[in-house]
């Protein structure tokens, strides 16, 4: 049974007669999925048939098509896993809100169930869906490993403040999933096979942004990448990770995005390894800092916005809005990496290029668009703006807290004081030489994106 702790309902009608919809979001998946979990046992509770709905708008808050066909192929593959589940999928186009109501409606469901996402326009999309029910809207946190309103009843200041919660919670909430059921009952309507060339016509995403090749979209993919992880990078990765020329990262960020796979199977493999120094360092990422990420967006409805840093950092910020900027650039510029500093054209190329820049010079990155930008309001919008547009893992909690990290000092503390960044954490150009080959870099990108390796 699922642990009913990771389940919420969003408004307070009684379950009906008809089918169970599973409205799928950002839980891309159908393995170690609590979501569909649940609403298979609901189904079962009331001997109904089990629908998986996933509704796609045209446009999706900035997303390009690079990022709507690493979702569509991962939506491709589940039809036919769930094919041999005996559930039914559906992919309607258009408005989210509209699809899910009338297919609700048309099927006569006796609830919905949904996955968590703490995102403001997912959130309210969902309400609207739950308050013209007239049926249950379950939301399951099928994405964090503890339920996000469980890990902290209220926004956490820092890491160091969530850590021992998620850490005494950990025992209940990381457990091992049941597998999904083959589905006793049928579905008795129709359920006709989806046509994907009508999906992907049906997309107005920026077709500029264009699909990637170096990683593969979808489940299969995600745990292949996990394991490939887990034999060639995790070693180097307490040692390595923070130098952009090598290969320590895991490169899951687009799976968990997409939820392609789920966190709580990551960290379930991860933990059966023997114990080292990358292994602790790596759970940290995936466990606390991405969970600490939710807490932010889940309890602080300015996530995105200069509103949302701690009071130590506006005032900071405050204090440094007339400092003079030496080097100012527009969106444009930034954009097409067209700034004096060269590591950093070639962080912008790495993501614009390949999707997915290196964690060490996503900081680096955005504080130096703070430096650059009239003020912390535009660098803040800037920085959020091109993330979600270019990155395969964008909008996502860690990139706003990512932003709102190297920006306002989001989870950090005072550091020593200077111009424009008052005293939010300074990253220099000299600090990255000193850190690592910064050339070796600077090359391996421009001579990758000149022949169109990527
Ligand atoms: P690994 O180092 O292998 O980490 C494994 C997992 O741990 C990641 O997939 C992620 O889920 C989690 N993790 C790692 N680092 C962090 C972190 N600092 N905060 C929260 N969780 C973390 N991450 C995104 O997923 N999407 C974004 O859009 C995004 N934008 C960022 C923007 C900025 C300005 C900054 C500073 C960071 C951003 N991050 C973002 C966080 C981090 O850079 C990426 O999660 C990481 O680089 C992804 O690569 P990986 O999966 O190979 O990471």
């Amino acid at each position: 049974m699922v642990n009913p702790k990771r389940i919420k309902q969003l408004n307070s009608k009684a379950i009906g007669k008809g089918p169970i919809i599973y409205w799928m979001g950002r839980d891309q998946r159908i393995n170690d999925n609590w979501s569909l979990l649940y609403a298979q046992e609901l189904a079962k509770t009331i001997n109904q048939p089990l629908v998986v709905v996933f509704a796609m708008p045209p446009t999706f808050e900035n997303a390009g098509l690079r990022q709507y066909e690493f979702a569509i192929s991962g939506l491709e593959e589940i039809e036919k896993g769930l094919q041999k589940k005996n559930i039914p999928f559906f992919v309607p186009l258009g408005d989210v809100a509209e699809l899910v109501i009338e297919f609700a409606k048309t099927h006569k469901a006796a609830a919905v169930v949904t996955d968590q996402n703490p995102m403001h326009y997912v959130r309210a999309t969902q309400q609207a869906v739950a308050d013209s029910l007239e049926v249950p809207l379950f939301v399951v946190d099928a994405h964090n490993i503890i339920p996000v309103w469980v890990a902290s009843d209220k926004l956490e200041f820092a890491a160091y403040t969530i850590r021992p919660k998620i850490h005494r919670l950990l025992p209940e909430f990381l457990e091992n999933f049941p597998e999904l059921q083959k589905q006793a009952m049928n579905w008795t309507g129709e359920a006709p096979a989806i046509n994907w060339q009508e999906v992907r016509a049906s997309i107005k995403a920026d077709s500029k942004v264009t699909a990637v090749d170096w990683i593969k979209p979808g489940e299969k993919a995600a745990h292949k990448m996990l394991e490939n992880f887990f034999v060639e990078r995790l070693q180097v990765y307490a040692t390595d990770r923070n130098d952009p020329n090598k290969q320590a990262q895991s490169n899951l960020s687009p799976y968990l995005h997409f939820g392609h796979i789920a966190a709580g199977r990551v960290a379930l493999e991860a933990s059966s390894l023997p114990e080292s120094e990358a292994k602790d360092s790596f759970l940290e990422e995936l466990i606390v800092r991405k969970e600490l990420a939710d807490n932010f967006c889940y309890y602080n409805p300015n996530y995105d916005n200069f509103n949302g840093f701690h009071a130590w950092a506006q005032k900071t910020l405050n204090e440094h809005r007339e400092d003079e900027r030496q080097y100012l650039y527009t969106r444009r510029e930034l954009e097409d990496a067209q700034t004096h500093d060269e590591l950093w054209n070639a962080a912008q190329l790495e993501m614009t290029t390949t999707g997915k820049m290196h964690n060490y010079m996503r900081m680096y990155w955005a504080k130096k668009i703070l430096e650059w930008t009239p003020d912390p309001e535009t660098a803040l919008s800037e920085a959020i703006y091109l993330n979600d547009k270019y990155e395969l893992d964008g909008r996502d909690p860690n990139g706003y807290v990512g932003c709102a990290w190297s920006i306002g000092g989001v989870h950090d503390r005072a550091w020593g004081e200077r111009e424009i960044f008052g005293k939010i954490r300074f990253m220099s150009y000299n600090g990255a030489k000193s850190k690592f080959k910064i050339q070796n870099y600077i090359d391996s990108i421009n001579a990758l994106s000149k022949r169109g390796l990527f």
